[in-house]
């Protein structure tokens, strides 16, 4: 038994969450998202230890959205290590998920890989590496979430495809200014696919469990970072996981985060456990607003932070 009982936690967390369920507004700028039914909740650690607790709708799967941006980013890193670097920045951005405008005075290089730009180059150097993206990405869910019947739904990916107007234009102006080296659409149809892969709370918390773990799977005990890079990628995600929000959920959570249009939200208990949390309603960042009420009060209740 832990000495803290995790599952009563989330079992109070999920009453309390409840009304804020239906605050928030699903994402619409596709169809195919904007169809969700606000009014759906779950959560789930998994510890380092490989215990997993769960509350709420935790059969559930949705898409993960921008969530994905953590494995493509882990994926180029192991690719390319710190020559990454050369084509997205560090900082955050300040700014929302799908701007534009900060690419154009900096040269076409994103401000880091968690906005929809930075994500998108940093998918163009992976589509450069691998020769079958979509399967190595759907494999590394499969092997590290323990599921091998992972899925994308095609639906979603095909809608954003067709709705791709905003990141396409990101992905020609990083082209424009010499930052991008595949097709745009090409590469577009990878990342969509990337966002449009489905887990539940507890298959996600599963696959991401080595950032709480210095970079090891403790399903197979497999390296996926170095202690060094997995140290970088959960300080990129204090500093830039959440957009122009991120500041505000560092201050209420106190750990490294990452969030998704989907009403998605991932955090990292460095050594002990990660923590996914999904509720579709969002607020006006396009954060979930019961996912993150429910992260701050899991942090008081376990008076946990990385501080
Ligand atoms: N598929 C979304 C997009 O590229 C991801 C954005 C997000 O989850 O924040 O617009």
């Amino acid at each position: 038994m832990p000495e803290v009982d995790y599952q009563a936690v989330l079992n109070e967390i999920t009453t309390e969450v409840k009304p804020l369920l239906t605050t928030g507004k699903v994402a619409d700028y596709i169809p195919a998202l904007a169809e969700i039914d606000a009014d759906q909740f779950s959560i789930a650690i998994h510890t380092t230890s490989g215990e997993t607790y769960c509350a709420g709708d935790c059969t559930a799967r949705f898409t993960i959205q921008s969530v994905s941006k953590v494995m493509t980013l882990t994926l180029a890193l192991q690719r390319y290590g710190d020559e990454l670097w050369q084509r997205v920045g560090k900082e955050p951005s300040g700014t929302a998920f799908n701007s534009l405008t900060q690419l154009e005075f900096e040269q076409g290089i994103p401000r880091n890989p968690f906005i929809n730009a930075g994500a998108i180059v940093t998918c163009d150097a992976l589509y450069s590496r691998l020769s079958a993206p979509i399967h190595s990405m759907l494999e590394s869910f499969r092997q590290l979430s323990g599921n091998s019947s992972v899925v994308i739904d095609k639906k979603v990916a095909n809608s954003e495809y067709e709705f791709r107007h905003r990141n396409a234009a990101m992905g020609h102006l990083m082209k424009s200014f010499g930052n991008f080296n595949n097709e745009v659409d090409d590469v577009l149809w990878a990342y969509f696919n990337f966002c449009a892969i489905e887990l539940n709370c507890i298959e996600l918390a599963k696959a991401y469990n080595f950032l709480a773990n210095q970079g090891i799977a403790n399903s197979s005990g497999d390296r996926v970072l170095s202690a060094r890079q997995n140290k970088q990628l959960n300080s990129l995600l204090f500093t830039s996981g959440l957009y122009d929000a991120a500041g505000d959920f560092g201050y209420r959570v106190g750990m490294p985060g990452k969030s998704g249009v989907s009403g998605t939200v991932l955090a990292v208990l460095p050594n002990k456990f990660t923590v996914a949390v999904w509720a579709p309603g969002l607020n006006s960042f396009g954060n979930s607003v019961a996912g993150i009420a429910a992260l701050e009060r899991l942090s008081q209740k376990l008076d946990i932070s990385i501080f």
